[in-house]
């Protein structure tokens, strides 16, 4: 088996067939340093304030619930089945690219960040 990782451009290449890294193989880091890249790139720092950003989740979260806006609940839990399975997913990706960018503006670390919170959940909602 040949193996040739492109890590930067999070693709995995084994024996020619190209393969897209997954949550259980790219960092939340790594996702940080993709994102802080493409945003320094197009010199979009400028721009990323964290009002700026923080209004762009919000845009990006009402996006989403545009998707389900009109159907009921047995719907929503099928839309996997659904030709708008894809534009759900680029909502989320949007909501988290956002989120991550936010993250990058005033240097929080995401994962002690959501770790603290859920510990502070279990306190706040202990197990019946
Ligand atoms: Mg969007």
């Amino acid at each position: 088996m040949k193996a040739l990782i492109l890590k930067k451009h999070f693709r995995l290449i084994i024996d020619k067939e190209l393969i897209v890294l997954k949550d259980s193989s790219v960092t939340l880091s790594e996702l940080k340093g993709r994102v802080k890249k493409f945003v320094g790139d197009r010199n979009w720092e400028q721009y990323h304030s964290p009002k700026n950003l923080a209004m762009s989740i919000s845009i990006e979260a009402a996006e989403l619930m545009e998707e389900f806006q009109w159907i009921d609940i047995h719907e929503s839990r099928n839309i996997k089945d659904t030709g708008d399975f894809d534009n759900i997913k680029e909502e989320i990706a949007d909501i988290m690219i956002y989120c991550l960018s936010f993250s990058n503006s005033l240097d929080i670390d995401v994962a002690d960040a959501i770790i603290k919170k859920i510990e502070k959940n279990e306190k706040r909602f202990p197990k019946p």
